[in-house]
């Protein structure tokens, strides 16, 4: 039973890269969380830290009620599947997997050998255990990456973009088995990424960071439909960006002027008047409903849905829908389902 607990967290390089600013976070028992961000927004650092490959500028990492953040990284019991696995490539898949037993403490030959074959039928790498790496796919390596860090049966698993140097089809097939091994073991896992499908796959929950900084801390629904900031509206999901100004602000909703005028939430309290950026995905633009009149003026077929590119009297808007498309140069009545307004 592992709670991951950062309080305050600091790094700073050199006294003046700020790689990760401040961050409190928890990661509750058997939780797989994902950390997101673009590139360079302080994960793998996060990460670091919480491995002890990285001492903090200031601030306290817990392990439950333990205070970790001086701890030597080989007395955390932590375990680090990083992106690309430097699998021993002179050692058969048994060796490899075993080898991390072997450095950390004298383990019986029977032990040994139970706790591979364990770890290696979760991974579904059975009858693979003389081969050596070079006799692998991609895929298969990485699962005995995997199963390497699984078996010294660490507390908190951490994977630091385990999948970046597979192809995409592989990583959607081995995302879903990452998952499951963490939930089947129940391991605290923090699991980076600057993939958001691969983060909504994997997590219960996701912590959206950017410039060093926590943004938002919630389950892929939420801030999927609850975006905390522009930055999470944007950088999660695809999005249509306007400017505007605030007419009318009720609360948590607001009228803003964007050439039209759109409804919309505002999970930060906005005043009339105020420039904003308004942020509407395009599967929430329904054609063919709403009071808003738009000229079509392009339409793609892209498999899964239309995407249309919309004329709203000068402002564009792209749609998504599966709905049959409305004929180019046609005008069509648009209903904005959901819409958000932040400050910039
Ligand atoms: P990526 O997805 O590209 O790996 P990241 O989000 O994991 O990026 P980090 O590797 O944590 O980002 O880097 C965060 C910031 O800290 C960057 O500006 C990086 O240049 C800087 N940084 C990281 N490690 C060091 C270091 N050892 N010395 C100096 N600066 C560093």
């Amino acid at each position: 039973m592992t709670v991951v607990r950062l309080e305050k967290l600091r790094k700073v390089f050199d006294n003046r890269v700020v790689a990760v600013d401040d961050v409190d976070l928890v990661v509750n028992h058997g939780e797989v969380l994902a950390v997101l961000g673009p590139s360079g927004c302080g994960k793998t650092t996060l990460l670091r830290l919480v491995a002890g490959l990285e001492t903090p500028t200031s601030g306290r990492i817990f392990f439950d009620d333990r205070d970790v953040t001086y701890l030597p990284t080989q007395k955390r019991n932590t375990a680090v599947v990083p992106q690309t696995w430097a699998l021993w490539p002179h050692l058969t898949v048994f060796e490899n997997v075993a080898y991390g037993l072997r450095l950390k403490k004298k383990m019986p030959k029977k032990e040994v050998e139970r706790r591979v074959k364990e770890v290696l039928e979760l991974v579904d790498l059975v009858g693979f255990e003389d081969r050596k790496p070079f006799q692998l796919s991609g895929g298969q390596q990485q699962r005995v990456a995997l199963a390497r860090a699984l078996v010294v049966e660490p507390e908190v698993l951490l994977l630091d973009e385990p999948l970046a140097n597979l192809d995409a089809k592989l990583r959607v097939e081995l995302r879903e088995e990452v998952r499951k091994v963490a939930k089947r073991l129940s391991i605290t896992s923090i699991y980076v990424t600057h993939d958001q499908e691969e983060a909504m796959a994997v997590a219960d929950r996701i912590a959206v960071m950017n410039a060093g900084r926590i943004q938002q801390v919630g389950t892929p629904e939420e801030v999927y439909y609850k975006p905390a900031n522009f930055f999470v509206a944007t950088f999660i999901g695809r999005s249509n960006v306007l400017r505007g100004r605030v007419a009318e602000s009720k609360g948590e909703v607001a009228v803003v002027d964007v050439g039209f005028l759109v409804q919309a939430e505002a999970p930060q309290k906005l005043a009339p008047g105020e420039e904003v950026n308004v942020v509407i995905r395009p599967e929430d633009l329904y054609l063919g409903g709403g009071r808003q009149m738009c000229r079509v003026e392009d339409v793609v077929f892209l498999g899964r849905y239309y995407s249309t590119t919309l004329n709203c009297g000068g402002v564009r808007l792209k749609a998504e829908g599966q709905r049959p498309p409305v004929p180019i140069g046609e005008e069509v009545a648009v209903e904005i389902a959901r819409a958000w307004a932040f400050r910039p």
